[in-house]
């Protein structure tokens, strides 16, 4: 099989599984107690907060863990929106972004606040010039994703932080999909709040982090017993903070030969399929998108006929994001970069990581060829397009 879908999720790492099973046996302690048991887990989780703290360039004592991306980007939006309610109630975010905050804006929006939805460009690029002029008396937040889980494309997220931070306004951005795949430094990208996930990094589900500048203040959205600070209580996920901490690590100190060897597959993977595939496209940024994603529309073509077909050739890869491809809609990212729904349906989202190898590439482009011209022979579309109609 040739699991091309890594923006979906990851498998873990066996060094992240070994790291993680004693804390599920023998080292099963409540962090929060006072014997050996629950020291040697504190001490755990500690060393787990430094080493996902190393891999974006904070401290450690920034780091809160949470259980995965969607609630980092909920604590960080309505935290802040609730912490920040006199002072404003305008949010500004973008049209691409993942539903874990499009839905949280939208709830929000419900709610009596004011949510600009900035558009991008049909390169999937959010305009800095366009942040700028949202910006009111009233905002309160922007929160602007790093790179898309969709199309890969990563955005200006330092400039819009410089202007954020010049007139005083917190900026979040969801780093989901870059943490561990490329550099991630809070510090030059001038974020306040910054969302992680470990299943994205070759670590497990259900835990993740949030990156909350030192002095930035938000407000819990759950109450109990005051772990993570009071920003986000619960008996800890010390297993899962020490697999998301070992992932950071080992993410941290294989960075850039990833890099270098995810974006050659790329690259082949990209030139593969459009010179050997007639109205072929790619869709996003040519380079300002993730080293590991390569996004395509075929014209004609249902994506989900394409996913299927493909996976019975012992392919895994995507149309429209994950969380939303059993939906019959188009992706509203593909939507927010100009397609025609039509074309957004003939989309196909590959993400590759480390396991994968140039024969993966070489075995992917040939059968996609296969399959694009086997639906599109039994493609009416298709056959009036081939016939000029
Ligand atoms: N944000 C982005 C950009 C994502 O791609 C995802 C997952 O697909 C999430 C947030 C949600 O993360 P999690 O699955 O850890 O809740």
């Amino acid at each position: 099989m040739s699991y091309m879908d890594h923006s979906a999720t990851s498998p873990v790492d066996p060094e992240v599984l070994e790291a993680m099973l004693p804390y599920f046996t023998t080292a099963f302690g409540n962090a929060s107690t006072l014997y050996t048991l629950g020291r040697e887990a504190r001490t755990a989780m500690e060393n787990a907060r430094k080493q996902v703290a190393s891999l974006i360039g904070a401290d450690p004592s920034e780091i809160y863990f949470t259980s995965g991306g969607t609630e980092s980007d909920n604590i960080a939006i309505k935290g802040t929106v609730s912490r920040l309610k006199n002072k404003g109630n305008h949010i500004i975010t973008s049209t691409i972004e993942h539903p874990a905050v499009d839905e949280t804006c939208k709830y929000l929006e419900k709610n009596g606040y004011q949510v600009t939805y900035l558009p991008v460009g049909e390169e999937g690029i959010v305009k800095v010039s366009d942040v700028e002029a949202a910006i009111t008396d009233e905002t309160i937040l922007i929160t602007i994703m790093h790179a898309n889980n969709e199309i890969g494309t990563i955005q200006p997220i330092a400039e819009i932080g410089k202007i954020a931070r010049e007139k005083g306004i917190i900026f979040h951005t969801d780093a989901v999909q870059t943490v561990g795949k490329i550099r991630v430094n809070v510090e030059e990208l001038n974020v306040d709040l910054l969302s992680i996930s470990a299943h994205k990094l070759y670590g497990p589900k259900g835990i993740g982090a949030l990156y909350i500048k030192k002095g930035v203040r938000v407000d819990p959205l759950l109450h109990g017993g005051g772990h993570e600070r009071g920003i986000r209580p619960g008996t800890e996920n010390i297993a899962g903070i020490v697999g998301l901490g070992k992932a950071c690590q080992i993410a941290e100190e294989n960075l850039d030969a990833n890099i270098e060897y995810i974006t050659s597959l790329r690259e082949k993977l990209i030139k593969g399929v459009l010179e050997g595939i007639e109205a072929s496209y790619l869709n996003g940024h040519p380079t300002k998108r993730l080293p590991n994603n390569a996004n395509f529309r075929f014209s004609s073509i249902e994506g989900e006929s394409l996913v299927l077909q493909l996976d019975a050739k012992g392919i895994a890869a995507s149309t429209g994001s994950a969380c939303s491809s059993k939906k019959l809609e188009p992706s509203h990212v593909l939507m927010a970069i100009g397609l025609e729904e039509v074309d957004a349906h003939g989309s196909l989202r590959t993400s590759l990581g480390n396991e994968n190898t140039e024969e993966d590439i070489d075995y992917a482009i040939n059968a996609i060829s296969e399959v694009v011209e086997r639906l599109r022979s039994i493609s009416p579309l298709w056959c009036a397009t081939e016939e000029g109609e």
